[in-house]
């Protein structure tokens, strides 16, 4: 970098942390200004660009003119709240709802993932009249108090809930791979026993179907149906947290689908407006009706006109452009020239995801498996390829990018890692 530029991002580093706090954490050693977006590429100030591997906001690709067109349209003449009937919202419920199954048949929008899983757990808990709730060791589903103390990777900092049990998720490298659901399930009716010998009573599992946090873990294909029957044996509700897995991210449209569940409730946000703050809860109708009759919920921005005109460029273009589609392709392709590298490398193993959510474990013998990831996010940050972390200790290195991404690309991701996985050996 050239000595102004690297001037004016420490001055920028600076005043975010005077300004903002430690709150506000950056990506990679050295941070990077990116002031435009296009596709599945990011540029800085100084127009350099950056192949993006990570963001899975922007899921139709950065700026894509469709949505720009429909958001820009929409702001332009009015952008209001669901006080006023309306039929762009109606529109779009009835294509989403189509997407998630017949058993699901009512939708209630927020404006984040944290605000979709508070609400739902709000659901379940009015439905059961229970408290209590069974996430994994490592799971996150946001920032709410009631959702953050169901978000164990938030750390010892913040108290897991009175009314919060753990379970540890599969781990898919096991040799007895198909009997970890079934071990699952046998730690949730533990939990859940807890639960109802503490008075809290069970009232609902909560689960990314493709357990982000907790390290990447979408393997075998089906094994979390004995867990969703020991969900229903108890009485409780089944929340499928499809804020990371949904919309198309793991080579279908839902990552629930894969593991042909019948969630009660589905949450989803983060890929759903490609940015715009729109995200939502299907479930049920008896669960939804029942709590919006007895519980005034006015939500001031969530399915406000410009989120909804978002939201449907963002199911147009994922439909019209084959996204889903693209997503197994192309993951599959990724997957495949990585099994290639992992075979030659000793720092990287464990290639595994399912579309365009890959994961491959740091490894070091002997040595702190999340300093290797660290090493190689870094290393391909310098060669321009970005993608992130996961995982408990962050040894997990995740590639979920835009649902645009090319083979192309993914074979320039491949080969800057070879370059990267050739400097660390
Ligand atoms: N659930 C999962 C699985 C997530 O990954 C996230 C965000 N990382 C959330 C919920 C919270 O979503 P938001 O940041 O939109 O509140």
């Amino acid at each position: 970098m050239a000595p102004d530029a690297e001037d004016r991002l420490s001055r920028l580093l600076a005043r975010r942390r005077a300004l903002l706090g430690p709150v506000y954490r950056t990506f990679y050693e050295r941070p990077i200004e990116i002031v435009r977006g296009e596709g599945v590429h990011l540029f800085d100030r100084d127009g350099t660009e950056y192949l993006d591997a990570y963001n899975n906001v922007p899921a139709v690709g950065h700026a894509h003119p469709r949505v720009v067109a429909a958001v820009a349209d929409q702001a332009g003449r009015l952008n209001t709240n669901t006080r006023y009937p309306a039929e762009p919202i109606l529109d779009y419920a009835e294509r989403v709802l189509g997407t998630l199954g017949a058993h699901l048949d009512h939708v209630m929008f927020t404006c984040s993932g944290s605000e979709s899983n508070d609400l739902a757990l709000r659901i379940a808990r009015f439905w059961t009249g229970k408290a209590g709730v069974v996430v994994t060791v490592n799971a996150y589903h946001g920032v709410t108090a009631a959702v953050a103390e169901a978000s164990p990777s938030l750390g010892p900092a913040v108290a897991p809930g009175p009314s919060v049990r753990t379970v540890l998720p599969p781990v898919p490298t096991a040799e007895d791979a198909e009997a970890q659901g079934e071990r699952m399930a046998a730690e949730l009716r533990s939990a859940i026993a807890a639960l109802e010998a503490d008075g809290a009573g069970f009232a609902a599992l909560l689960v990314d179907s493709i357990f982000s946090s907790d390290g990447i873990i979408p393997d075998p294909i089906g094994f979390l149906r004995p867990v969703a029957e020991a969900v229903r044996a108890a009485g409780g509700l089944l929340i499928a947290d499809e804020v990371q897995a949904g919309f198309g991210r793991t080579g279908g449209m839902w990552g629930f689908q894969r593991h042909r569940l019948e969630p009660d409730l589905v949450t989803m946000g983060k890929p759903m407006g490609n940015g715009m703050p729109v995200a939502a809860v299907a479930g049920r109708a008896e669960l939804l009706d029942r709590f919006g009759r007895e519980i005034r919920y006015f939500n001031t921005f969530g399915g406000s006109s410009v989120s909804v005109a978002a939201a449907a460029a963002v199911l147009d273009v994922i439909q019209d452009e084959g996204l889903v589609e693209n997503a197994a392709d192309v993951g599959a392709h990724l997957r495949d020239g990585l099994e290639t590298l992992v075979a030659g490398s000793p720092m990287l193993r464990d290639v595994r995801g399912a579309g365009l959510f890959v994961a491959a474990d740091g490894f070091a013998p002997g040595g702190d498996p999340a300093e290797v990831a660290s090493r190689i996010l870094n290393g391909l940050r310098d060669r321009r390829v970005l993608v992130g972390t996961t995982g408990k200790r962050g040894e997990v290195i995740k590639i979920r990018p835009p649902l645009v991404f090319a083979r192309a690309d993914a074979d320039r991701l491949l080969e800057a890692l070879g370059e990267v996985l050739g400097t660390l050996a």
